[in-house]
């Protein structure tokens, strides 16, 4: 049965909030109560713009209090490519990428979040000879800029690390750690704060465009509003026809241990915040303040927690970490995450006078939090720092879980041969 750590650890209170009931008129209606809607919500709020959030369940309960907590700042493309990538918006979609850990890190700082964070940055890991090219075309073009991020050897790789199972590396010290679920309620107590309201299990059911506003309609009441920020992510079902064929739904799958003596906990990634390796179906790797280590890999297709995967998770950690041979690990949870042909997100504007957002490929703790900020500029005429795109739908997406089970061997061979994921 599922178990998530996040949740029993979590130190920033669950938000209290009521279920949606009557009727009203709001400004910005935002739907999804995880990192990108909480993020639009409170800067909403805080420009002074009247706004209301639905969330089918609780804060978190989708990707947002399910993840591994890395804070990693950029997109799966160094800067260059981005500029070659969105053209005439390229300088500024690079520039917002880099900044995004830094966004996240000071909303903590601003609204006092209590989620563990620790900044010590995040290797990359090379898992083969193959795999290196890619990473060192992408510190390139970072150490470029001027951003702190460097090279690792093979030595420097392994004292960051405590394994010697990689041949070298980058880190990117502007990344680091944090607690997801605390991240999430945090968030959602500044934006209530701030003036947002906010309504937990309130899904909403249906979406209609009646005279040039929004209706929305709940189990409880009817909002109506100028305008709506979709913010579902891998949790949208089907308000808006069509949306979810412009990406994928892959599942990730998680455990987590009970605290680690001292001795053992000292000697795993004494030297970041957390890593990632350059397999496609990537290990995320990080410890809590407790002494717990966390590790995220591929999950079933069904979503439902398998016992093989399991096993495989416990086996690919132990190689990485003996010492961790025959410790408890006390939680196990599978999440979504949303997947783009391109591995970039989109920020799209599928209907009239709405906003929607998906897409981080895994790594969205940063990004989501940049841009359900970025929905908030566009919604108030702000500039953004990130264009709204186009979401083009996937061909071929109803054949998606052959494709993904065909996808996942091939995988899963490149990452035996060495290639690298981005
Ligand atoms: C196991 C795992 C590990 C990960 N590790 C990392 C990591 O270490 N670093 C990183 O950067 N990213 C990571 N990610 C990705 C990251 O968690 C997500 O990109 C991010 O949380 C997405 O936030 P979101 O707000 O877009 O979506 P979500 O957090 O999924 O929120 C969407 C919300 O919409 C709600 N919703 C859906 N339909 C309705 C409706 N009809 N009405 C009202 N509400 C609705 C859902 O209940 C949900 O709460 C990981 C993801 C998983 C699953």
């Amino acid at each position: 049965m599922e178990r998530i750590v996040w949740s029993d650890t979590a130190a920033e209170p669950a938000v209290e909030t009521e279920v949606y009931k009557g009727e009203c008129q709001t400004s910005v209606a935002v739907i999804g109560g995880g990192y990108a809607g909480l993020s639009a919500a409170l800067h909403l709020a805080e420009s002074g713009t009247d706004c209301l959030l639905l969330e089918a369940q609780a804060f978190g309960a989708g990707a947002s209090g399910r993840n591994n907590g890395q804070v990693i700042p950029g997109l799966k493309y160094g800067p260059d490519d981005l500029e070659t990538r969105y053209g005439d918006a390229g300088a500024v979609v690079a520039q917002t990428a880099a900044g995004t850990a830094d966004l996240v890190f000071d909303l903590i700082a601003k609204h006092a979040i209590d989620c563990e964070p620790d900044r010590r940055g995040w290797v990359r890991a090379a898992h083969s000879p193959v795999a290196l090219p890619a990473i060192e075309k992408q510190a390139a073009q970072w150490e470029r800029r001027g951003a702190p991020v460097e090279l690792l050897d093979r030595n420097q790789t392994e004292s960051l690390l405590g394994t010697s199972n990689y041949i070298g590396g980058m880190i990117d010290r502007r990344a680091g750690r944090l607690h997801p679920l605390s991240y999430c309620r945090g968030l959602a107590r500044a934006a209530k704060a701030a003036g947002a309201k906010l309504h937990q299990h309130s899904p909403v059911r249906a979406m209609t465009r009646e005279g040039g506003r929004w209706r929305l309609d709940t189990d409880g009441g009817t909002v109506r509003a100028d305008k709506v920020i979709l913010a579902t992510g891998a949790y949208h079902e089907n308000l808006i026809p069509g949306w979810s064929t412009t990406f994928m739904t892959v599942q990730a799958m998680q455990i987590a241990s009970e605290p680690l003596t001292a001795n053992i906990a000292r000697s795993i990634l004494p030297g970041v915040s957390a890593m990632s390796d350059t397999r496609k179906l990537a290990n995320a790797i990080r410890m809590d303040t407790a002494g717990r280590l966390a590790i995220t890999g591929r999950g079933p297709l069904s979503g439902k927690i398998d016992n093989r995967i399991r096993g495989d998770l416990i086996r690919a950690i132990t190689r990485l970490f003996p010492a961790v041979e025959g410790q408890t690990w006390s939680h196990i949870w599978a999440g979504r995450i949303g997947i783009t042909i391109d591995e970039l997100p989109r920020l799209a504007a599928p209907r009239p006078a709405c906003l929607a957002i998906v897409g981080f490929n895994g790594r969205g703790v940063a990004m989501a939090t940049a841009l359900g900020k970025a929905a908030a500029d566009h919604s108030i005429g702000r500039e953004a720092g990130f264009p709204v795109v186009d979401a083009p739908t996937i061909p071929f997406h109803s054949l998606r879980r052959p494709a993904l089970a065909t996808a996942i061997s091939y995988y899963r061979m490149r990452d035996a041969l060495g290639f690298a994921g981005r």
